[in-house]
């Protein structure tokens, strides 16, 4: 966690590349290349330390445990495809683990302990902090994927997905002058609540009520990187950086 002084809290639960000791034998070839990592997010938002915002990451994989899922595991989008608190399938659907490798009920509650609660245990905390400071404070989660996912959606994805939960997460009017930003530009293509209305951290800090707004911005990759390769392509992320700036400053 890195803090900052403005009302501002990017939580980034995807970006962790790193795995406990013996977990990565477990894991099969394709699934050890972490491909469904929220790739190099912290790299592209490395602007928002220098203007005070607070940066929230994880150090381990998604595939250890899912941040942005609830802690029993409800669907996010019931009816639809999805992966759960304790992944078992990546998104392109072959296994994560091999034979006789995945973790058992007993394993899955150790994990909610030892990662999944201090995460969310430093997440509140500092929503808290920064909300007593201020009277208000905005939380951003920001994500990435791929921008094909058969089966997660269908098609390609927009380049910017902003999620609102549907308009509860946060105020009709930051939902406004984000949704201003996006359109003030036609770089790249965007939709509000469409695909990815927000995760899990998303729905449960956002109160607008309170002045606790949460909102959601999941970035196809290749606005910013080789998705075959996972390499960082930085002539492409300088184009979408003074995007999330301008959102970053509606939000200050
Ligand atoms: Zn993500």
């Amino acid at each position: 966690m890195i803090r900052g002084n403005r009302p501002l809290l990017l939580s980034l639960p995807h970006d962790g590349c790193e795995a406990p000791p013996g977990f990565a034998v477990r894991l099969t070839p394709e699934a050890a290349r972490l491909p469904d990592t929220d790739w190099h997010v912290a790299r592209l938002y490395d602007f928002a330390v220098g203007q005070g915002v607070s940066v929230l990451r994880p150090r381990y994989t998604r595939y250890l445990i899912d941040l942005n899922r609830p802690p029993d595991d409800a669907p996010l989008y019931p009816g639809q495809n999805g992966t759960g608190l304790c992944p078992l399938r990546r998104f392109d659907g072959g296994p994560i683990y091999r034979d006789g490798m995945a973790p058992d009920a007993g394993e899955r509650q150790h994990r909610v302990a030892t990662y999944w609660q201090p995460y969310h245990a430093a997440l509140a905390d500092e929503l808290e902090r920064l909300h007593r400071l201020h009277g208000r404070v905005v939380l951003w989660e920001g994500h990435s994927i791929r921008s094909e996912c058969p089966l997660l959606f269908e098609g390609r994805l927009p380049d910017l997905n902003l999620g609102c939960v549907d308009g509860r997460s946060c105020s009709p009017a930051l939902r406004e002058r984000l949704a201003a930003v996006l359109a003030g530009q036609d770089r790249f293509s965007h939709v509000i609540d469409g695909r990815f209305k927000g995760g899990y951290i998303t729905r449960h800090y956002g109160q607008p009520q309170r002045s606790v707004e949460a909102v959601q911005l999941e970035i196809a990759q290749c606005a910013y990187m080789d998705e075959a390769t996972f390499e960082y392509r930085e002539d492409l992320a300088e184009r979408v950086r003074p995007i999330l700036l301008r959102l970053f400053e509606v939000c200050l």
